[in-house]
């Protein structure tokens, strides 16, 4: 692609940096932001910076934060009794989305998988399993995705529980094996965390 400003192409450039954006796309998105107000390109600009930089990660359950505990674990409506272990803070948006939830998170930052070089240590598992031993939580959920790399996840947490006494359960599989959960629709979801079923059985099956 020929620019007549090096400005115009260095935009490009960066734009196409996002996943599923090609040149093109990329081109119109920025000739698009042209045409706007210059103060809506500043928004936008200002919103990315912040997010880069001033977004934290809460210190009890690795969900996004703008401070040092998320208003999900800052609340006092929540029940901290329960923990739900996610892989990911979408996988929270999305099981925040059925309000049928009222327990706490705890946000993995993955899920084991040799293939793609992702182990054990790479996951928050011992700031989880020191959680359960400090703040008195009576039950774990597990809420990964229902692949191979899900259960192989669920597993090794279960193992490191061993000899803690807590309630384990996961949710029940209304989610199709190897659907994401992020993608599974609202009320789907909220059964399955409302019809969850104690890990153990889950894994005899
Ligand atoms: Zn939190």
């Amino acid at each position: 692609m020929n620019f007549s400003s090096k400005i115009l192409e260095d935009a490009v450039n960066e734009m196409s940096q996002l996943p599923g954006v090609g040149k093109r796309t990329a081109l119109r998105f920025v000739l698009h932001l042209m045409r706007q107000p210059e103060q809506q390109t500043d928004q936008l600009s200002t919103a990315l910076t912040r997010m880069r930089h001033d977004l934290k990660f809460c210190k009890k359950c690795h969900n996004v934060s703008d401070g040092d505990l998320c208003e999900i674990c800052s609340s006092p409506k929540r029940d901290e009794t329960i923990v739900c272990v996610v892989e990911d803070i979408r996988d929270v948006m999305a099981i925040e989305n059925t309000s049928q939830y009222r327990g706490l998170y705890h946000v993995l930052g993955g899920k084991i998988s040799p293939m793609d070089g992702i182990g054990p240590q790479d996951l928050k598992v011992r700031s989880l399993v020191e959680r359960i031993k400090k703040d008195g939580v009576q039950e774990i959920i597990f809420a990964l995705s229902p692949t191979i790399e899900g259960d192989t996840t669920n597993f090794y947490i279960f193992k490191q529980l061993e000899g803690i006494d807590i309630r384990t359960s996961t949710i029940a599989r209304g989610i199709a094996v190897g659907d994401e959960l992020e993608f599974a629709d609202e009320v789907t979801l909220g059964r399955s965390i409302a019809q969850r079923v104690p890990y153990e059985s889950s894994i005899k099956n």
